[in-house]
């Protein structure tokens, strides 16, 4: 896209950010969170931080062409865990290559440099906190004071917010139920490099592993095959496409048990399989959940790939 910011003037517009393992995609946001222009470009992410890094600048520079508009200020979702009071990686699979320790922060600042009006904040958080947050602020979650976000897609991530605010916790994990012990997952190795977690079962690779090591057809390939072989009636991809959602519910119970919030709200691509994930999911919960918990609200995210975006610009402007 091209053209003129129009009404915006200097220190009006913020830049959201979200560094997926894919792709990274940026947007102007105004204080009424109004993304009013967006960018996309690969995420260089096994070409090291610099990288990465170069690639916001460069989408910053594309939605600024042509104005004389300064950043108010900049919000970031990333993949991997976030220091988000220093705004620097903790940990991060092997998608990103160098990404533990990067200081994504002050890396941002130096490549944005007179982009920013002078003093703007620079506020750096996990993507799925970041989700959390812009669904919190606008979707499924307005209103709620506590809300779990879980976004289950090819990994299971997730955001807690109580009490309106994110809740990171002592080691930047709270609320990250995809490495919950899990029963019937104990075959399957999950990203961390344990046996057992939910992730291993309950993603969207999680799904099509326990398919392949119930014996399921080598030619389905993920879980949108796994999906599409169960709407077909093969009964080995029905039972792995029911057991992982299944192990999503159990878990859910059990953080509900912990956590007690006001809503769940679930994203990502796994949960658009329908019925045939939601159901079993759902009566795993209800199963497992205590009478206390079982008219919590488990709700489908309503944002999309904008959640992530409208997050790091809330958490933007709050900073300002
Ligand atoms: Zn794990």
């Amino acid at each position: 896209m091209s053209g003129r910011l129009g009404h915006a003037s200097s220190g009006e517009v913020v830049l959201a950010v979200d560094i997926g393992g894919t792709k990274t995609s940026a947007a102007l946001v105004d204080r009424d969170d109004v993304l009013l222009r967006t960018e996309t470009a690969p995420t260089r992410a096994a070409e090291g931080p610099a990288a990465v890094v170069s690639t916001v600048a460069g989408l910053a520079r594309r939605l600024l062409d042509g104005s004389r508009e300064r950043l108010a200020g900049v919000g970031i979702g990333t993949a991997g865990v976030v220091n988000a009071s220093t705004g620097t990686i903790v940990s991060a699979t092997d998608t990103f290559s160098d990404w533990p320790g990067t200081p994504v922060a002050r890396l941002v600042r130096e490549a944005l440099g007179e982009l920013l009006v002078p003093d703007a904040p620079i506020v750096v958080q996990n993507d799925v906190d970041a989700h959390a947050e812009g669904e919190h602020r606008r979707g499924a979650a307005a209103g709620a004071a506590s809300v779990l976000v879980v976004a289950i897609g090819t990994g299971v991530g997730a955001g807690l917010i109580v009490d309106g605010r994110a809740v990171r916790g002592a080691h930047h994990i709270a609320g990250e139920i995809g490495h919950l012990p899990t029963p019937g997952a104990a075959h399957l190795r999950c990203p961390c490099g344990r046996r057992g977690h939910l992730e291993a079962i309950g993603s969207g690779i999680g799904m099509h592993a326990h398919f392949r090591s119930l014996g399921g057809d080598p030619l389905v390939v993920d879980a949108r095959g796994v999906a599409a072989a169960a709407a077909d009636g093969d009964p080995i991809a029905i039972r792995a496409l029911s057991e992982s959602a299944a192990a999503v519910g159990r878990a859910l119970a059990g953080a509900a048990t912990i956590l007690d919030p006001e809503r769940i709200v679930i994203t990502g691509g796994v949960p658009k399989i329908g019925d045939a994930w939601w159901t079993p999911m759902l009566r795993a919960f209800a199963d497992d959940a205590i009478d206390a918990l079982q008219s919590t609200p488990i709700l489908p995210g309503v944002l999309g790939d904008d959640a992530p975006l409208r997050g790091a610009a809330a958490a933007a402007w709050r900073a300002i």
